[in-house]
């Protein structure tokens, strides 16, 4: 891979590349389409990163189906797939970790210690494996692309992040590997999560700017679904997550929210900058309406 890169930089090619952790679906492919018609290079990496799992949760059982990954990868047109091993990662006695502070302490940090601490030291890895001019990433998962970005910054790498609207099904629920773990009914249930930012941002937009009033419609609202169990729901600042009593500017309405025994997170910015104009800024959501309910794959056994 490295060798590749390094063509590739010669060549003054410039490189995109698409971070995941593969179980491609229609979020990914439209951050790869994104990469396609931006860059002379895409690359793709496929990595379930152990480091970013804590105990008890779901490391082993994530969905993997690196077949399927491969045709669908071709199909956007990706260049090359990079599909590294725990141990070419990981060699025994690995023991330099990246962490972001500050950023890191609230929403899913608080939820999953060292859950970031993984995410930056494996695209810390990554960029210096690839060393690609553009990365990208999806705002369905805010919290990581601000954290990247902070990396990146702080640590005057070479890289520009671009973060991509989050892609829905029909119903609004946000795309995600991990809705395949979701039974019938829960998949219907997980609707209630978008149906829930949506309020909020009514209700912004009808002049509601006390966060604590909306992070109470927002309860209220999951609250009604009985297989729903709120993990946090928070309205804060949208660059520097630091919560907030009103809404001023952009701010970011998230949530992560367990749907039996599966956590989903999803965020929606909510922008008073603009009167009238509450989503000004917000790159508008991609619906895909291919899908209904249920998983598209199953789990490879
Ligand atoms: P993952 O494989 O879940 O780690 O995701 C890889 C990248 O795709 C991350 O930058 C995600 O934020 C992005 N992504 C995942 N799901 C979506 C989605 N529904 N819409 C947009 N981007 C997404």
């Amino acid at each position: 891979m490295k060798t590749y890169a390094r063509i590739m930089k010669k060549g003054n090619k410039l490189v995109g590349f698409v971070p995941t952790m593969g179980y491609l679906h229609e979020g990914h492919l439209a951050v790869i389409r994104t990469a396609r018609k931006q860059s002379d290079v895409v690359i793709l990496s496929i990595f379930v990163n152990p480091i970013q799992f804590g105990p008890g949760e779901d490391f082993k059982k994530y969905p993997r189906d690196i077949r399927k990954d491969e045709e669908l990868a071709k199909s956007c047109g990706v260049d090359i797939l990079f599909y590294p091993d725990k141990e070419d990662m990981y060699p025994g006695g690995f023991s330099t970790y990246v962490n972001v502070e500050g950023l890191t302490d609230q929403l899913c940090g608080k939820s999953r210690p060292g859950h970031f601490r993984g995410v930056t030291t494996v695209v810390a890895k990554l960029f210096e494996i690839i060393k690609p001019d553009i990365a990208y990433f999806g705002q369905k998962d805010a919290q990581q692309a601000l954290v990247v970005g902070k990396m990146v910054d702080d640590l005057n790498m070479d890289v520009t992040i671009k973060t991509l609207p989050t892609v829905r099904d029909d119903d609004g629920v946000a795309i995600s590997s991990r809705n395949v773990y979701l039974s019938k009914t829960e998949r219907k249930d997980a609707a209630v999560l978008y149906k829930s930012l949506e309020a909020a941002h009514q209700a912004v937009e009808s002049g509601e700017r006390n966060a604590k009033k909306l992070v109470e419609r927002i309860r209220g609202i999951i609250s009604t679904v009985p297989s729903a169990k709120v993990d946090y729901i928070s309205i804060v600042d949208a660059r520097s997550l630091k919560g907030i009593s009103r809404i001023k500017g952009e701010a970011l309405a998230t949530l992560a929210v367990f749907v039996g025994k599966t956590r989903l997170i999803d965020n929606m910015i909510l922008n008073t900058a603009v009167p009238g104009a509450i989503r000004a800024g917000q790159p508008k959501e991609v619906r895909h309406a291919a899908k209904k309910y249920g998983p598209v794959r199953s789990i490879p056994q």
